[in-house]
């Protein structure tokens, strides 16, 4: 069930998304060489918390397993979403894609960035250039009486064309008062397939890239989820609402860009 937001209720995610935004550029001020994912994981929590919100992906259940026992995702080189922050040291030519979920005023905020720590190898960074540029490419696409698959079909060309993998297992999905809602929104798909997009849909917009073939596995955590090849991948992602015209991105990688300056991607 697809639920269209009032004026109001997309002023509300966009709060909450752009408490991530600010959450996401305190990660960015302290992500470098010698830095562990679980003290990354302790700012945002302190950051979210200290802004009257709630951290939605602590304690989100998996049918699977345990619930996520943090408050984002932190995943690293070949870990593509869902990374469980912990004692692993960041270090000089690493990337890590730092997901991010609040709750505030009965509303979320989802959005992911991909950092680099210190120095990484040019075609990493290409990589990352690409999947932002595709997150933007699916964004425009995003406009009322367009389809799902629109979308997912401007990500993959755009990704494709450039020979890197597509990951199909996870996808963007609806939001509101739940994180995930109806549609899902993958980042691959068919032009004029699936449902049409009307003004007042807000959706995340995820793409999830892989520098080698496409193909993932779950870790023995339950959690993490990395290619198969053990190549690197890139996750971008911001919530949206459809409107009339071009679509209102809710979620902002202002505050983050400000922080990485020249060495943003
Ligand atoms: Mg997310
Ligand atoms: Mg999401």
């Amino acid at each position: 069930m697809i639920f269209l937001k009032t004026d109001d209720e997309i002023e509300l995610l966009r709060k909450s998304n752009l408490l991530v935004g600010q959450t996401l550029a305190e990660i960015a001020k302290a992500v470098k060489p010698g830095v562990t994912t679980g003290e990354l994981d302790k700012i945002a929590d302190e950051f979210i918390r200290d802004h009257g919100a709630v951290p939605t992906f602590k304690g989100f259940p998996n049918p699977y397993g345990s619930p996520f026992p943090a408050s984002i995702c932190t995943s690293v080189n070949e870990q593509v979403v869902h990374g469980i922050p912990g004692d692993v040291v960041l270090k000089d030519g690493d990337i890590v894609s730092v997901d991010c979920g609040t709750y505030m005023n009965g509303f979320c905020g989802d959005s992911a960035y991909t950092f680099c720590v210190g120095e990484v190898a040019e075609d990493v960074r290409q990589l990352l250039k690409v999947t932002k540029e595709a997150l933007y490419i699916g964004i425009e696409t995003a406009v009322h009486g367009k389809r799902i698959g629109d979308i997912g079909y401007a990500i993959q060309q755009h990704c494709e064309a450039h020979s890197y993998g597509v990951v199909r297992e996870f996808v963007g999905h609806g939001i509101g008062q739940d994180m995930h809602e109806d549609p899902q929104v993958p980042n691959y798909g068919r032009r004029g397939y699936g449902p049409v997009l009307k003004q007042g849909l807000c959706i995340a917009i995820e793409p999830m890239i892989t520098l080698g073939d496409r193909h993932v596995v779950m870790e023995g955590d339950g959690w993490s989820v990395r290619t198969k090849d053990r190549k690197c991948a890139a996750h971008f992602e911001h919530t949206i609402a459809v409107t009339a015209g071009k679509a209102d991105i809710l979620s902002s990688f202002d505050f983050i860009e400000e922080v990485l300056g020249d060495n943003a991607i």
